[in-house]
């Protein structure tokens, strides 16, 4: 089977089981396990493929069509400028939390200027993306990635150490900030925000693969935000500044959480897709971050 063929091939049977992106899902899976580039399909589309990649990708297929995602299938994605790998234990990165690190970049340079040997902490981290991504691009900052998830630490130090950041960045296991010690700079979390009740009409793609740790947030969907907000003040540096990703519709109780621990809005910004997801807050006064 030729290239083009075997790519037109895929792409027909994943939008016959209703898959919505199925052309871009066959391109990405055929090209990736084969090791080649968008710009191959045009040059190299009458190549014969081996039986045994043709087994391979076929594999592949199956699982897609059993509503695996492309990266958990591929086993990594890119998120920003890194490459990361995924495992059971990690929610996958999602373009959105791009917008998270994006909105922290002005706000880690000019803490990088004041402050010597500046500090993050990343709740929840997972991949290790967001921690990562803001260390690749604030190369001051060490960081400190904590989860519950013993696997997505694992998969944190392994990311670390592939995109060359592990020397400043430490894991460590603890439910929300129980186990973690001092002080940083800033502070960031994609906690889980889905209320419980929503996770069953979740795509299979997130229901079935996310891991439900990383996505259930309680029953409305803000434990995490309560446990975050009413202990970072002992863990907030003075003129620190805490980050989160919220739920589309998050904006105002998410804020009120924080506002009734002592913190106020600093600033909100929106997703790709317009929606309000990331908050931003400060200490009220300098004061305050030392109670
Ligand atoms: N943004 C994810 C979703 O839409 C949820 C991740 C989270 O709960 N932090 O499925």
């Amino acid at each position: 089977m030729r290239l083009a063929q075997l790519v037109a091939q895929c792409k027909a049977r994943l939008a016959e089981a209703g898959i919505a992106d199925a052309a871009f899902d066959a391109r990405m899976l055929v090209l990736s396990l084969l090791g080649l580039e968008t710009k191959d399909l045009l040059i190299k589309g009458d190549q014969e493929i081996a039986a045994a990649d043709v087994a391979r990708i076929e594999g592949a297929i199956r699982r897609r069509l059993a509503r695996e995602p492309v990266h958990r299938i591929l086993g990594e994605r890119e998120f920003r400028n890194l490459r990361l790998k995924l495992s059971p234990g990690t929610l996958e990165p999602r373009p959105d939390t791009e917008v998270l690190v994006e909105a922290l970049l002005p706000l880690g340079q000019e803490i990088a200027q004041r402050v010597s040997s500046p500090r993050l902490l990343d709740l929840g981290t997972g991949t290790g993306a967001i921690a990562l991504a803001l260390l690749h691009e604030l190369p001051q900052f060490t960081g400190l990635g904590v989860d519950i998830s013993t696997d997505a630490l694992e998969t944190a130090k392994v990311n670390a150490d592939l995109n060359g950041m592990g020397q400043r960045f430490t894991t460590l296991e603890s439910w929300w900030f129980e186990h973690v010690t001092g002080r940083f700079d800033i502070i960031v979390s994609n906690p889980p925000y889905i209320e419980t009740g929503v996770i069953p009409q979740l795509e299979p793609e997130v229901r079935m693969f996310d891991p439900h740790l990383a996505l259930d947030g309680g029953k409305d969907g803000l434990d995490a935000y309560r446990n975050i907000a009413s202990a970072a003040g002992d863990h907030l540096e003075h003129g620190g500044i805490i980050a989160v990703e919220i739920g589309y519709d998050q904006k105002q109780t998410v804020t009120a959480i924080f506002i009734s621990c002592g913190y106020t809005l600093e600033c909100a910004v929106r997703d790709y897709g317009g929606n309000d997801r990331v908050l931003v807050f400060v200490r009220k006064s300098d004061d305050s971050a030392t109670v």
